[in-house]
């Protein structure tokens, strides 16, 4: 068998690979052999690009000790770098972790576009101009990439704000764009500081684009990256002629853009409204004066309370995944269940800090998927719950998106919990959501307040509940 033959081949098995670990992580209860799955097919592709070196002509023979070299660095570097920050990384910092990893694969696009245009290397105009866009696509990728990054993780607190922005960034898009169409009318044979120009415009339009994102929105705007590295890998594959990499870009680019446009819903907000409007600054303004008292109630009272209904709903929100109480809060369902309570949890689809954060937290504890249900199949049910418990959810069961049109996070689907009988908010204090917006729920006449860090409401939650059945009952 040649060399060739063996890499085509190798391909395939990975491309096959990524996507069936991709069908894999459609379910929670297949998503974690998914990633590990696709994890192999990459795996596979490493290995495959490495054959390359069995069937080098003679001109690239000198340097092949070379290069094997830097790919090895490079490899050990990246694994090196993967593997400690993989394991340390806290569930609430995944976010941040996803923009990076996507940013580096925005980069790594823009760097094969980068080898062709300045090595003169890329023939005909389709090739041509797809390396050129996915160099411009990857390069906004991987600095919008890193700003979304540094946003989240709390380095970058300022959203740049400042009239006439969107206009500065259309001219920045549009000279961008035109050295693009330049570079390539010239069948890219033009200087090297025409194309460090053309990157360097680039990269500053990721910048530009993304400053002006407030934070509730960067979620969106980091899958809408997700979508951007995959085309740009897409278009860079079909450059080099690599399969692989085609496949595997198309199928991250079309689902990064699926799962925009799922969050947008979620949101209620278009794509284009996340990316030119100020919505997730909004937080910083003064809200109207919101009529009711907050009331506290004991943890032991609300537990014993919750233990005579007959039907609870639960809200989890991002205050779970800080608490790490998911193991508490699934020990109390199971009580609370031995004693005949209906208990259901509604996940909405922005909880948390990422897709599916409620879901993995939830898998993680144990909790079986068929009490867990998504937003639009529960929201029916909670005029029919005695109790709805939100713990450590705030923005995601906030009435104001329903009724006042002036709040910022008007419109966004809500879970519907203030139609239950008693609602109780399990929070350690007045601290506001991702929002910044403050919540009319906890002011309402069936809304108690349970203060403290989720684990310890729990803990005392189960507490009270089994001295009571311990007790006799
Ligand atoms: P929120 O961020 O709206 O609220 C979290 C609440 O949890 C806070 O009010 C906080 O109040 C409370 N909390 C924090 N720590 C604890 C703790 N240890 N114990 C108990 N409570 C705690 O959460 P939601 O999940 O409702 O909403 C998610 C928000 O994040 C939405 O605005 C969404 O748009 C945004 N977002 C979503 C992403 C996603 O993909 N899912 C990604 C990024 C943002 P206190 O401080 O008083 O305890």
């Amino acid at each position: 068998m040649n060399a060739a033959l063996i890499i085509d081949t190798a391909y395939f098995v990975a491309a096959f690979l990524f996507i069936y670990g991709l069908k894999r992580m459609s379910s929670p209860v297949t998503a974690r052999s998914g990633i590990v799955v696709a994890g192999w097919g990459m795996v596979v592709a490493v290995v495959a690009s490495f054959l390359y070196t069995l069937d080098v002509n003679e001109a690239a023979r000198p340097h092949l000790a070379t290069n094997i070299l830097l790919a090895a660095v490079a490899l050990g570097l990246g694994l090196g770098w993967a593997w400690w920050s993989g394991r340390r990384v806290a569930m609430t910092a995944m976010p941040q972790m996803v923009a990076l990893y996507n940013g580096m694969g925005g980069g790594a696009a823009a760097a094969i576009a980068a080898i062709e245009l300045y090595g003169y290397k890329t023939h005909g105009m389709v090739v041509l101009t797809l390396a050129v866009l996915g160099g411009l696509i990857g390069s906004v990728s991987l600095s919008g990439s890193l700003i979304a990054w540094a946003k989240l993780d709390g380095r970058i607190n300022k959203t740049l704000r400042m009239p006439g922005l969107q206009a500065i960034n259309g001219l920045f898009l549009l000279a961008t764009a035109g050295l693009g169409v330049w570079i390539i009318a010239n069948g890219g044979k033009i200087g090297h500081l025409e194309i460090t120009v053309f990157f360097v415009l680039a990269l500053l339009y990721g910048v530009m684009m993304t400053m002006p994102i407030g934070g509730a929105d960067m979620p969106v705007v980091i899958s809408l990256y997700n979508a951007f590295t995959g085309l740009a890998v897409g278009f860079e594959g079909y450059v080099i002629n690599n399969p692989a990499l085609m496949i595997a870009g198309m199928v991250v680019g079309s689902a990064g853009t699926l799962l925009t446009l799922l969050m947008a819903k979620a949101m209620n907000r278009s794509v284009s409204n996340v990316l030119f409007s100020n919505f997730g600054a909004a937080g910083d303004q003064q809200q109207g004066e919101i009529a009711g008292s907050m009331k506290p109630v004991d943890a032991g009272d609300a537990g014993i309370n919750m233990r005579y209904a007959s039907k609870v709903i639960i809200a989890p929100g991002y205050g779970l995944a800080v608490a790490q109480a998911q193991h508490k809060l699934y020990e109390f369902v199971k009580i609370l269940e031995a004693a005949d309570v209906e208990v259901k949890f509604a996940i909405h689809p922005v909880a948390g800090r990422m897709p599916g954060h409620m879901n993995v937290l939830l898998a993680e504890a144990g909790v079986p998927y068929d009490i867990i249900h998504d937003m639009e199949d529960i929201n029916g049910e909670f005029k029919e719950a005695d109790v709805a418990i939100v713990i450590g959810a705030n923005d995601t069961v906030n009435p104001a998106a329903r009724t006042n049109k002036s709040s910022p996070i008007y419109g966004m689907p809500i879970l519907n919990v203030d139609l239950a009988k008693q609602v109780y908010v399990v929070k350690r204090g007045q601290g506001k959501g991702y929002s910044g917006v403050e919540n009319e729920l906890f002011f309402a006449d069936n809304t108690n307040m349970v203060y403290g860090d989720a684990q310890k409401v729990l803990v005392a939650m189960i507490q009270a509940v089994k001295s009571l059945d311990g007790g006799g009952h």
